[in-house]
């Protein structure tokens, strides 16, 4: 999961496109009793510009599993996300920091694992939770 700048600028290859298979570690998912289901998908494109910044949009796909946050019952959400990223070789807060050789997409990946993460995961729209699905029964 690299993109090896320093080489493909000397191959004239400005612009290109990705794709590769990551493994999530185990923590990666936030939400209570649900998990990652399998690999992260991700694919995208980079492009060189001629400061050295790269561009680069991320695109990972993966499906969330476990238990509904509301009632518990099993619960699954295929997640597709999309960044727009630059790559640096200066260092400040907004973009990412890159050696001027090769970038690194691990940290980008799990930023965009994180931030595409819902906060609850439901097993439907609207699912009213466990305590309303059970009174509703006893009725
Ligand atoms: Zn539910």
């Amino acid at each position: 999961m690299e993109i090896e700048v320093k080489k493909l600028n000397a191959l004239k290859r400005y612009s290109g496109d990705f794709n590769f298979e990551y493994e999530p570690s185990e923590d990666a998912c936030l939400i209570p009793l649900c998990k990652i289901a399998g690999n992260v998908s991700v694919s995208g494109s980079y492009e060189i510009y001629d400061d050295d910044s790269v561009g680069v949009i991320l695109t990972v796909a993966y499906k969330l599993e476990g238990q509904c946050s509301y009632c518990l019952k099993n619960a699954e959400k295929q997640i597709v996300y999309t960044s727009d990223l630059i790559f640096v070789r200066n260092e400040n807060e907004d973009d990412y920091y890159y050696d001027g050789i090769k970038i690194d997409l691990k940290t980008a990946v799990d930023d965009a694992i994180l931030i595409s993460q819902p906060n609850v995961l439901l097993c439907k729209d609207g699912c009213e939770g466990v305590d309303v699905a059970n009174n509703k029964k006893e009725v």
